[in-house]
Order: C-alpha cells, then structure tokens, then sequence
C-alpha cells in the first residue's frame, strides 16, 4: 500500500525527521485558511502541492492546462489561484501515465530556503536479502537517470538487522555526502530517524527526495525531508492500524479492491488475454508463456490454494469488467486444489455473466478427472489445453494475436 506524502511527513516526524510545518487541505477554503496561518507566522513563501501516490509532480501538468503539480505562493492570493487549479482536477507526471490522476487533497506548506538537495531512500536489498540506505548528492531530480548515468554518485550502504542502524553508518554517509560540522550530525541523527521509520512501520520503501539543507529564520543551516514517499508491506499492515487509516482507494485501481474484498490476488495489466490461476508462481510462469507465444497478459491473478466456488466467480467478473479482455485462460494445478470445484465454479461463472469471449482451460492434479468430467457435461463451448504450452497457444491464437 502507498500512502500520501503529507501522511509520510506525519509518520517521519513521529520518529523525529525534520519536515516544513504543514497542513492538508481538501478545499479551496481550507487551503486559503492554512496559506493565511503560514504568512502570519512570519513564513514569506509558502508551497502548494497536489497529493498523488505518484512522483515526478513538480514537472507534472493538469489536463486542463496549468502547469505544475508543485508551486510556490508568495501571497494568499497566490496560494488560493493554485490551489483552486489543482483541486479536483487531473494532473499528468511521468509516473501516472497519460489517464493522470485526479487530485482530491493539497498539502500547504511553509516553503523552505533550499541551498542543495539530496536523495535519500531505505528499502530492501532483494539480492543481499539486507535493507539498504541509499543516499545521493544528485537529489530533487530523476534518480533512475542518475543511476544510469552516474551510478558512482549513488552512495550505498548496507544495514544488519540484528544490529540495526548504527551511528557510525550515519556518520560515514553523511561524510560520502560531504556533510560536515553541525549538519553533519544532524544528517546521521535523520538517517537514523528515516530508517527507524522504515523498520517500525514495516515499510517495504522509504523515499525523500529532495532531503535539503535548508536556511533557517534564524539564519542557520539545517536538514529538513522536502519530499517524501512511503511504500507498505501489505503483509504486515494487520499490525498497524493507524496506517491501515490511511489509505486512500481513490487512488487504487477499481478492479483491485474489488479482487482484495474477495482475498483474490489481482493486478490488472495492460495486455488482451486474462489469466486465471492458482498459486502466484504458476500466475508468473502462466503471464511468461503467454508473453513467449507471442500474447500479452491483461492480468495477474491468483485465486490461492484453496479458492471456492464464490471467488472463482468473483475472479471471473472481475476479468470481465476489463474492456480490454479478449480471451481467458484458466491454468490450475490442483494441489491442494480440487479441480472439480474450479470446473464448478467455471461453469456457474460463465452461465452468470454470460461469457462470450473464447475460453481456454486446463486442468491438471487433484480429483481432475472430476473436473473435466464436469466442463464436458455442461455444454459451455470452451477450448481444454492439454498442457500448459498447449493451452497458452490455444489462447494466442483464439484472441488472434
Ligand atoms: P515531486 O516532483 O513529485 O517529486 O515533488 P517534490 O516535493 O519533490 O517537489 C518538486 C520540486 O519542487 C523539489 O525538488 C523542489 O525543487 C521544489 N520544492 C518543493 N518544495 C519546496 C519548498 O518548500 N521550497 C522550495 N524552494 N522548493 C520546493
Ligand atoms: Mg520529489
């Protein structure tokens, strides 16, 4: 689960990470309220910007023309006119692809004085199986693109989880980043904060870019997290309800959270042939067969070990309501699976929603040859695959590809 930068700056800061003082407003009424409290704090500029689980906002523009996801105000006036072009209106980054998303909140925050920008990330080392710190001096910008071509600027730093974050490794990334004095301390003491985050909320990332040195009123120098971004482990959300609070399904794909109601693996994709299987390994080398027969999955979907009758028809709508859908395949392997009640659960799916679009199925493992028996007998007309490059063929070549 993704949440919104303005609750990641509120989980940061309960771990201590500096972030500009700021509020989130869903109205252009509440935006002017919170620009107004900024100025008369003394505050000379103030940030608006759109919250979307997706970056790259800054560079981001709306349909509807304005420029900008991320702005700077220097009056109320000012904050206002952003606000009221960003409220309800769809913005397009890099990251939301050409539909945008729609923006239903905005962050107003007290703008800060940004002498350089860093990037900071923790996530986890799949390859090292470690979590790791990755800090740069190239920070504010596109950090794939600085990975590419500058991947000597990319300061990496591994964590033992039996030890956890040690302050030497604060101090020895802060030097890499060439932090010296007072903010140098102050760096170590964040990272620790950023990572503590990262662990305490089982977050699978933790992204601030930009982390910026930043002129304080009173002329001092301090680190302060500008941006920020926060990716949760789904699997451990059960522990933490105030995240659970957070999220947002207005920015969650439809058919996803219909699948979630229904414990149904589901991502849709952007391919025509839909897949329905058990077991998310089989789902990985259903989707790569298809991809070799010269197909394009429409989705992952996987119904679980032990999926029954309602989720198989759950499953079967859901592949439905995707417009894009032009064949189904279903691959079970039943283990523990009885594929009688798959076939069952075929077979009252199709009658329900009045199946029209070609149908591949194969069936292999547990009480099988039940399975069949009842596919044969129900007078559906659909295509059986003998074995799993056979069905995927039999797919390709029934959505014409
Ligand atoms: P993103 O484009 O979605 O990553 O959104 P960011 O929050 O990173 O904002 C984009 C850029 O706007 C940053 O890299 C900064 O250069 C600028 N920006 C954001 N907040 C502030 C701020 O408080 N003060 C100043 N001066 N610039 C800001
Ligand atoms: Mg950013």
């Amino acid at each position: 689960m993704n949440i919104h930068e303005y609750q990641a700056k509120q989980l940061l800061s309960q771990y201590g990470v500096a972030v500009p003082a700021g509020e989130p407003c869903k109205t252009v009424d509440q935006a002017k309220a919170a620009a107004e409290k900024l100025f008369a704090a003394g505050h000379k500029l103030a940030v608006i910007k759109s919250q979307i689980h997706a970056g790259g906002r800054g560079k981001g523009t709306f349909k509807h023309g304005f420029q900008g996801g991320v702005k700077l105000a220097k009056s109320v006036a000012d904050a206002v006119t952003y606000a009221d072009n960003m409220l309800g209106k769809t913005l397009v980054t890099k990251q939301t692809g050409p539909d945008g998303r729609v923006v239903s909140t905005v962050l107003i925050a007290a703008a800060e004085d940004i002498k350089k920008e860093f990037y900071l990330a923790v996530l986890l080392d799949r390859a090292n199986s470690l979590p790791l710190i990755m800090a740069s001096t190239e920070g504010g910008v596109d950090i794939e693109e600085v990975a590419e071509k500058h991947p000597e600027k990319i300061i990496k730093e591994h964590i033992d989880p039996s030890m956890g974050f040690q302050p030497w490794q604060g101090r020895k990334i802060a030097a890499a980043l060439g932090l010296k004095g007072d903010l140098a301390g102050q760096a170590a003491k964040m990272f620790a904060g950023v990572y503590k985050t990262w662990w305490e909320c089982d977050a699978s990332m933790v992204e601030i870019n930009p982390l910026c040195i930043c002129v304080g009123a009173d002329g001092k120098e301090k680190l302060v997290a500008v941006d920020a971004k926060i990716g949760l482990d789904d699997n451990a959300l059960y522990r933490h309800k105030n995240i659970q609070e957070m999220r947002d399904l207005a920015e969650e794909a439809p058919l996803e959270i219909e699948a979630s109601k229904f414990n149904l693996n589901y991502i849709k994709l952007d391919g025509s042939i839909a897949c329905l299987v058990n077991g998310a390994g089989l789902a990985m080398s259903t989707m790569d067969i298809i991809q070799h027969y010269g197909g394009n999955p429409a989705n992952f979907l996987d119904v679980g070990g032990g999926a029954s009758k309602e989720q198989v028809t759950a499953a079967f709508k859901i592949i439905l309501s995707d417009p894009y859908v032009k064949g189904i395949l279903v691959n079970i392997f039943g283990g523990i699976m009885d594929c009688n009640v798959i076939a069952t659960g075929i077979v009252a799916a199709v009658k329900e929603t009045g199946l029209k679009l070609p149908l591949v199925v194969r069936l292999e493992g547990n009480n099988v040859v039940a399975g069949k028996k009842t596919l044969a007998e129900s007078g559906l007309t659909l295509i059986t695959g003998d074995s799993m490059a056979d069905a995927a063929q039999k797919v390709v070549k029934a959505v014409g590809q």
